[in-house]
This record gives C-alpha cells, sequence and structure tokens, in this order.
C-alpha cells in the first residue's frame, strides 16, 4: 500500500510513553567506562559527583523499556509527536524511484532534536533536589537545548560556549539569556581547565573539548551542581529514541518500512535516538541499514580509532570506550559545530565496530550544495549538521536511479538552520572553504591517548 499524504502527523495519543534502552538487545555491548585513577570500571559514586541517581541507574540499565515520566511528557507535548515529510518534491527534483521521508526535529523550541534529553535531565536533576546545571556548548544548540529545560523545571543554567561560536553565533547566546540561563565564552578564567588553556594559548578558540572540562569542573567543586551532557551517553540516546518509535509508527501508518536509516553523528545521539528502535528489529532479522553522516573536517568514525579516551580536554571524565580522533583534536572551524566532537557514543562505536551501521563523511562545499537544494524543493532550512544527512540521503537516492531501485529511505532532520544564515551567506557568495582532512593534527592528538586496555 503506498499514501501519497506529504506530512504524516501522529496525534497526541501516540506520543511514546517509553524510551527504547538498546542494551537490552546489543549482541555485545560496550566495555565499561573507567576509572582513569584504577583502570576499574566506574563505579555509580564516581558520577554521583555530577549526576543524579536516576541518570545514572539508565546509564547502566538492561531493561528493554524505561517509563517516561509524566512530567516529561506533559513538556514533549508542546511539540511531540513531530512531523514525518515525505519528499515528494525533492524526489522529484531528484528523478530517483526511492522514496524519501523525513523526520523534522526542527519543530521544538530550541530547533533541534536536543531538547528531547534536556527536558529528561533537568527533570530527573530538580527531582533530585538539585538548584543548578551547568554544561558545554559548541554552536549553541546544547545549550538552548538546556537553558529552555532548566528555565521550565525552575533551575539555574550555566552555559561553557565555545569561544569561536561565542562570537560566531551572537543570537544563540540571546536566545539561552532569554531562557534565563547565564553563558560564558570559553576557554574561560572561572576555571582551572580554562585557565590552563588560556595560558598555553590566549587566543584559542575554544572546543567541545574544553568546554566541557569546564563544566564537568564548576559541577564538581559545587555541591548544589551537576553537570548535563547533550549527546555521547546512554541516558541521552535512551532519551532521543522517542524519535525513532514515532518515526517507525508513522511509516506504518502509510504501510512503509525503512529500508535505510541516515542521519549526522556528532557525538551519535540524534543517530541513536532515530536509528535504535530500526536495529532492534534489524536484530530480529530485518534488513534495515543505517548510515551516519559526519564532517570530513571530523572524520571520527570513518578515519578515528576504536580505543579508551577521555570526553574532554583536561582528562576530568571516565575513560570511555569509543571511536576518538584523541582528546586535543581541535576540528577547523567548519560550519556544523554541532558535530566537532573528537570523540562518539559509546553504542554508536560498538555498533559500527560490529558492523551494525555504516558512515560516510563529507566536506561541507557538498554538505551546503545538498542543503540549498533541500531548502528550494522542501522548504526547510536544515541545521549546516542536518544538511550531512541530506546529502547523504540524496546520494542514495541517486544511486536508485542509476540501479532503478525503489528503496524507502528515512532522514533525520535534526534542527533547522535558522540560525546558521551566516553560513548560508558564506556558500551563497562562495566563500565557503572546503577544509582539508587533518591527518597530521589527527595523528598527533592520538598519540595522546591515554594508558588503558585495548577494546
Ligand atoms: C547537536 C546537533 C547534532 C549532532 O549531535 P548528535 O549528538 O550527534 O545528534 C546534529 N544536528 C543538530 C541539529 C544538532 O543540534
Amino acid at each position: 500500500m503506498s499514501d501519497v499524504r506529504t506530512k504524516i502527523l501522529l496525534d497526541e495519543s501516540h506520543l511514546p510513553t517509553h524510551w527504547y534502552n538498546i542494551l537490552a538487545d546489543l549482541p555485545n555491548p560496550p566495555k565499561p567506562p573507567l576509572n582513569p585513577r584504577t583502570g576499574e570500571p566506574v563505579s555509580p559514586d564516581d558520577l554521583a559527583a555530577i549526576f543524579p541517581m536516576a541518570l545514572i541507574e539508565q546509564e547502566v540499565s538492561t531493561e528493554r523499556w524505561i517509563p517516561i515520566p509524566e512530567p516529561v511528557r506533559d513538556i514533549y507535548r508542546l511539540w511531540r509527536p513531530t512531523p514525518l515529510y515525505r519528499a515528494h518534491r525533492l524526489e522529484a527534483a531528484l528523478g530517483t524511484p526511492a522514496r524519501i521521508y523525513y523526520k523534522y526535529e526542527g519543530v521544538s523550541p530550541a530547533g533541534s532534536h536536543k531538547p528531547n534529553t534536556a527536558v529528561a535531565q533537568a527533570f530527573y536533576n530538580k527531582q533530585a533536589g538539585i538548584r543548578r546545571l551547568a554544561t558545554e556548548t559548541g554552536a549553541g544548540q546544547w545549550g538552548s537545548a538546556l537553558s529552555l529545560a532548566c528555565n521550565l523545571f525552575g533551575l539555574e543554567c550555566t552555559v561553557y560556549m565555545v569561544k569561536v561560536s561565542y562570537h560566531q553565533k551572537p543570537y544563540r547566546r540571546s536566545m539561552m539569556e532569554t531562557w534565563g540561563a547565564t553563558v560564558h565564552a570559553s576557554p574561560s578564567d572561572r576555571t582551572q581547565a580554562g585557565r590552563a588553556v588560556l595560558k598555553a594559548d590566549p587566543e584559542s578558540p575554544g572546543s567541545l573539548g574544553i568546554a566541557i572540562s569546564e563544566a564537568v569542573e564548576d559541577a564538581a567543586t559545587h555541591d548544589d551542581t551537576n553537570y548535563a551532557l547533550g549527546s555521547v551517553l546512554n541516558h541521552v540516546l535512551l532519551h532521543q529514541t522517542v524519535i525513532g518509535l514515532e518515526a517507525k509508527e508513522q511509516l506504518a501508518s502509510v504501510g512503509e518500512k525503512a529500508d535505510v536509516v541516515i542521519a549526522p553523528c556528532g557525538g551519535g545521539s540524534n543517530l541513536g535516538g532515530i536509528a535504535f528502535p530500526f536495529l532492534a528489529d534489524r536484530f530480529q532479522g530485518e534488513e534495515v541499514q543505517v548510515l551516519a553522516v559526519e564532517p570530513s573536517a571530523c572524520p571520527t568514525l570513518t578515519r578515528g580509532q576504536y580505543a579508551y579516551d577521555y570526553g574532554d580536554v583536561a582528562g576530568l571524565t571516565p575513560l570511555l570506550p569509543m571511536y576518538t580522533l584523541g582528546r586535543s583534536f581541535v576540528p577547523p572551524g567548519i560550519h556544523a559545530g554541532g558535530l566537532r566532537y573528537h570523540g562518539d557514543s559509546a553504542l554508536v562505536s560498538q555498533l559500527y565496530h560490529e558492523g551494525h551501521i555504516q558512515a560516510r563523511a563529507y566536506p561541507q562545499g557538498p554538505v551546503f550544495e545538498a542543503a540549498i537544494l533541500f531548502a528550494r524543493h522542501e522548504g526547510i532550512v536544515p541545521a549546516p549538521e542536518s544538511a550531512h544527512a541530506v546529502r547523504a540521503a540524496v546520494d542514495e537516492a541517486l544511486a536508485c536511479k542509476e540501479r532503478g531501485e525503489a528503496r524507502t529511505l528515512l532522514l533525520n532532520l535534526s534542527g533547522h538552520g535558522h540560525f546558521d544564515m551566516g553560513a548560508y551567506d558564506a556558500y551563497l557568495a562562495g566563500r565557503l572553504e572546503d577544509l582539508e582532512y587533518p591527518q597530521e593534527a589527527i595523528d598527533r592528538a592520538l598519540e595522546d591517548l591515554p594508558q588503558a586496555p585495548a577494546i
């Protein structure tokens, strides 16, 4: 059966009641995070200084379905279920027999998928009696999401924003301040980690790894303050599974099943969010392919090493098993700031390592070319991060055309690009560079991998 609808909506009664925990079904779960001092798996107590117990439990849970608290569902209802669209016009423009669907997470108040976990994290911290959350943000999407969520639950929010974005994206900062957050350019002089970086390089543009060090230090040194991470960790990917659960139901409502699920990959949260419910079917023997798309300027999966590494530059986090470019790698200043992270989620890394997920990297020129094509046919201006998935979907659709194959492609349009018009401006004016793949910088950073068991 096929359906010609363009916009596939679910009513609120279809809002998921549970998150899907892939740890229940993984054939081989990732190795545990290690305490860098002892070399032993981290204990819940190690994490309790910066996370509430409910999230620590979710981090290690192997329950397949985890109930979504009602106050979190109440806030989700402000914008969820999000729409699924069939890209009829893009398909026609490409002349492809493929059917392209996109799940649009840009309808959230912050403009991306990130509030799906920000709201849950703020809820559990409030419940644990925490007064303030500290976090980092790159392009500003995560900082905005957490500012929104903290505001809705009556928490204070302190955001360390990567300095280059702080100056490039003043309106993201205004948005966070509108929701009541306090924003500092990172590296800042407010933390030891920030001061150390500034001493070595007063002109440092900052990086996510540095900003994470600052936020973790802030949380660890204040009793009433916890830390919140917008990607990478198991509980973050868990919260994002509402995306895939809804998309599966929406596809089913028009008699469709995804052959390929495509998402941009920074730390892996929107990819995990849309793909994990489909991977559950793959573990049951269904054929579904998952494709992670990353920038060739920060090619974590396609060129990184699978090893234990720190999640931050200062080495304050546990050692995580992940594909990494080395924690001191500072990626070139590409416009998809949300994809400039040296590592990847342990879950995504393990799934990639075992061949359940594939990965592909693109330079930003072809990514923006696809973004403009998408905007001109579908209307929506994609976030530069999301545009990576658009590029890959366009290429998959063109490959289907060549092979005469009518596959069903599902892509995650993780956010809108309304705060990224500077990047579009640069592209349209022919000023956007295809930054070279920085092999030397990666080699240098990989020399610093910490002492740890091989994976
Ligand atoms: C943050 C962000 C990403 C990348 O982060 P993941 O954790 O890999 O999802 C992708 N798209 C948008 C719009 C983002 O804000």
